[in-house]
C-alpha cells in the first residue's frame, strides 16, 4: 500500500502523461503506465471520486473542464473490473443551494449515466451528504467531517478534472477530494486566519485519508475556473500517478503554472521535503512542454483591487466593491458572481452614492464611504459594530437569502433586475452559447451508452 505522505519505497514517483484518444484504450494506457492498479487486491474496496462541483435540473449548462466526464469514469470502472475488483463507489457531495434539496444530486447521477454504471458493473452510487461522516484530525485547527464511505475505503481514486480555480490557482487532485467533506467543514476550510488559510487545509487533505491513486482528467481544461462561467478547452490529456501531490505538480505544469506557485502544492511538498517541481518525479509518456497551454485563472481588477476590472471599463463610479478573497465559501462566492453580473448590467452611468461592499471573512470596511453593504453572516458577525460605517446594510445569513441580498442592493441605490437571483439555475443555459458551433465540445462525454 502507499501512503499519501511518502511515495513507494522512497523511490522517484511515476507520472504517466497521455494524449487521449480513444475510449478505453487511452485511460487503460495511462494507468498502466503510471502502475495505477498494478498491486491492488481483488477484494479491495475502491471508492472513486469524480468532480461534480455543479449541477442543476432545470437547464443545460457547460460541462466541459467543469465535471468530471463519464468517459473517465467508466473506462475506470471497467479496468477495476478486468482485474477482478468488484467493489466500487462512486461518491461525491453535490453543493446545493436547499440542504435537503435530494433530487438534484439523484438527476446528476442519472444523467451522467452512473445509474447505467449501477447496473452494468454492480457499482454502488452514493450522495456523500446523505451518509455518515467521520471526525478526523487532519492537523488542522478543527477536526474534518470526512465521508466515512471513502475513508473506510482501501483506495480512494481521485478523478479529478484538470482545471484552475479563482481562489486556489489550480483544482486538481488534492483539491478535488474537498468535495467528501461536509458543509460545516468546507465553511471552516475557508478560514479567516491568513497562515492556516484554505491553501494550508487543501494541503493537508490527503494526509490522513488511504491511499488516493489519481487520473486526472483533461481531456477538457478550464481557465477561470472552477464553475460553468469558465472557458473550457479540448486539451485532449490524461495524467495519472500512485502519488497525489505528483499528479498534480505535473498537472498545474500543464495548466502553465510553475507548479510551486500553487500554495496548496508548495505546502504539500515543503511537508514532504519534496522539491515542490518536477525534478525527482519520473515522467512516463508524452512531454509535459507538448501538452502545456498557459490557462488565465484570476479574475482581474484595478491597481487597487476594489473594482473589477470590466467594471472601471464601463465607468462605474461611487462603488468599492474589493476583490474575493479566499475566506469567501461555496455559497457566498455563488452570490457574488451573480452580484457582479447583475451590477455589471444595471449600471446606467449615473454614480453610486460611495457604496462600499465586502465579502468573506476577512475585509474590513474602509473610509469615506456612505453605505457599507456586508454579504452573508461572516462579514455581518466580523464588522456590524464598525465605528467606520456611515449607513449599515446587512446581508445576513449563511447562506444569505437571495431575495435579501436584492432587497439590501436596492436599498444601496442599485438597481438591480431580480432576474438575475431569481430561477438562476433555469437561466444557465446561455452560457452554453460560447461552446456553439465548435464540434469539439461533445455532449457525449458526459453520457454512458
Ligand atoms: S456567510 Fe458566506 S462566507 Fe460565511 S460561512 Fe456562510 S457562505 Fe461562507
Amino acid at each position: 500500500m502507499t501512503s499519501n505522505l511518502i511515495s513507494d519505497n522512497m523511490s522517484k514517483p511515476i507520472v504517466s502523461v497521455v494524449k487521449y484518444e480513444k475510449p478505453l484504450e487511452s485511460v487503460r494506457k495511462v494507468v498502466e503506465q503510471s502502475k495505477l492498479f498494478d498491486d491492488l487486491p481483488t477484494d479491495a474496496k475502491i471508492f472513486i471520486k469524480p468532480n461534480i462541483v455543479y449541477w442543476n435540473r432545470h437547464s443545460n449548462f457547460p460541462k466541459w473542464g467543469v465535471l468530471t466526464t463519464s468517459r473517465v469514469i467508466e473506462d475506470a470502472v471497467v479496468l477495476l473490473n478486468e482485474r477482478g475488483i468488484k467493489d466500487i463507489t462512486i461518491g461525491e457531495g453535490i453543493v446545493t443551494e436547499d440542504p435537503k434539496d435530494e433530487l438534484t444530486a439523484a438527476d446528476a447521477f442519472e444523467k451522467l449515466g452512473y445509474d447505467i454504471l449501477k447496473e452494468r458493473y454492480g457499482v454502488k452510487v452514493i450522495n456523500t451528504f446523505r451518509r455518515p461522516f467521520d471526525k478526523l484530525d487532519m492537523g488542522l485547527d478543527f477536526k474534518v467531517n470526512f465521508s466515512s464511505d471513502a475513508f473506510a475505503a482501501d483506495y480512494i481514486l481521485d478523478i479529478p478534472v484538470l482545471k484552475t480555480h479563482a481562489q486556489a490557482k489550480a483544482s486538481i487532485a488534492f483539491k478535488n477530494l474537498k468535495g467528501l467533506i461536509s458543509i460545516a467543514s468546507r465553511k471552516k476550510f475557508h478560514s479567516p486566519d491568513l497562515v492556516h488559510d484554505l491553501n494550508y487545509n487543501v494541503a493537508h487533505l490527503p494526509n490522513k485519508l488511504p491511499p488516493v491513486l489519481t487520473i486526472i482528467d483533461g481531456i477538457y481544461t478550464l481557465e477561470r475556473g472552477p464553475a460553468i462561467d469558465g472557458k473550457a478547452h479540448r486539451s485532449n490529456i490524461l495524467v495519472a500517478s500512485r502519488d497525489v501531490l505528483s499528479a498534480d505538480l505535473v498537472g498545474a505544469s500543464l495548466l502553465g503554472f510553475v507548479p510551486s506557485e500553487i500554495p496548496h502544492l508548495a505546502l504539500a511538498a515543503k511537508e514532504r521535503n519534496r522539491p515542490g517541481d518536477l525534478s525527482d518525479i519520473e515522467l512516463i509518456g508524452e512531454s509535459i512542454e507538448s501538452l502545456t497551454s498557459h490557462h488565465e485563472w484570476d479574475f482581474i481588477y484595478n491597481d487597487a483591487g476594489d473594482l473589477p476590472l470590466p467594471f472601471q471599463k464601463i465607468g462605474v463610479e461611487g462603488l468599492k466593491y474589493h476583490k474575493y478573497d479566499n475566506s469567501m465559501c461555496t455559497y457566498c462566492s455563488g452570490l457574488n458572481g451573480i452580484i457582479l453580473l447583475a451590477i455589471k448590467y444595471s449600471w446606467k452611468g449615473k454614480p453610486y452614492d460611495k457604496i462600499e461592499i465586502l465579502t468573506g471573512k476577512r475585509m474590513k470596511p474602509t473610509e469615506g464611504n456612505n453605505k457599507t453593504i456586508l454579504l452573508g453572516q461572516c462579514q455581518c458577525n466580523l464588522n456590524k459594530n464598525d465605528p467606520c460605517i456611515k449607513e449599515l446594510i446587512p446581508i445576513q445569513g449563511c447562506p444569505p437569502a437571495r431575495e435579501n441580498v436584492v432587497n439590501a442592493l436596492k436599498e444601496a441605490g442599485i438597481k438591480v433586475q431580480n432576474a438575475f437571483f431569481k430561477g438562476l439555475d433555469s437561466g444557465v443555459g446561455f452560457l452554453m452559447g460560447k461552446y456553439k458551433g465548435k464540434p469539439e465540445f461533445e455532449e457525449s462525454f458526459f453520457q454512458i451508452k
